[in-house]
């Protein structure tokens, strides 16, 4: 029987680390394998730094969070600022699902102020049918993945509704030098204090779930995916 495997997919790099990181790290102590994907590099985010060094730096980093948590990584052939819900996007998105074969995807909520995002969630959601089809004929056997869950991101909370309340004290730690392997979260040129952000919204939701750490996951509002079916770790 396959591994389980947890695939977190985000509109730039660290997004993925950033929102899904803690479960990642707590999926990949219990087996599962992992994989990171990064729909854009997200190269344009530096205030001095031109897009180019930027993205020498992005990737760099990607491979170190990769790395850390024993994660694979893939970087879609995107530009920041620049994706769009294409069926050639949605394709490369599906043919990485049918590669990898996860049996849970984490990504963004739609309810976002970044259009990368938003256009993330999309490709994704559109991907699972065309991976799940096995009359699409593709290098990879088709793949239905089991649950999609949304991990709570500052940028997309318009609408966000934390359903479930995960305990992730036991990687916290980890989870914040995760955090560091990134720039953006390690210096202090980004105009908001994502470090901060994440370190204390860890505790916030630990205390409102009763643990000392916690993250937290919205459900799909419409579709009959449920995450315990597919064995994603919520105790
Ligand atoms: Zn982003």
């Amino acid at each position: 029987m396959a591994n389980n495997h947890l695939m977190v997919v985000g509109g730039h790099i660290s997004d993925a680390e950033n929102m899904g990181g803690a479960l990642m790290l707590k999926h990949k102590r219990a087996g599962w394998d992992v994989t990171i994907v990064a729909a854009t590099p997200g190269e344009k985010g530096h205030p001095t730094l031109s897009a180019e060094d930027y993205l020498e730096m992005r990737l760099e980093d990607a491979r170190a969070s990769g790395a850390f948590v024993g994660a694979n990584v893939e970087v879609m052939p995107y530009k920041d600022g620049e994706l769009q819900v294409t069926e050639e996007a949605t394709w490369i998105m599906a043919d990485l699902i049918r590669k990898y074969r996860p049996t849970v995807i984490l990504t963004h909520w739609k309810g976002s102020m970044h259009q990368d995002h938003i256009n993330t969630h999309e490709i994704v959601h559109r991907a699972l049918f065309k991976a799940a089809l096995p009359a699409f004929r593709r290098e990879h056997p088709a793949h239905s993945v089991g649950a999609v869950l949304y991990p709570e991101n500052w940028e997309d909370m318009e609408g966000y509704i934390a359903d479930v309340y995960v305990d992730v004290s036991d990687v916290f730690e980890d989870y914040l030098k995760l955090l560091k392997t990134h720039a953006l979260m390690r210096e202090s040129y980004a105009s908001f204090r994502y470090y901060d952000y994440y370190e204390a919204l860890g505790r916030t939701r630990g205390a409102l779930g009763g643990f000392d750490r916690a993250v937290t996951l919205m459900r799909p509002r419409s579709m009959y995916i449920y995450e315990r079916r597919a064995g994603l770790l919520l105790d």
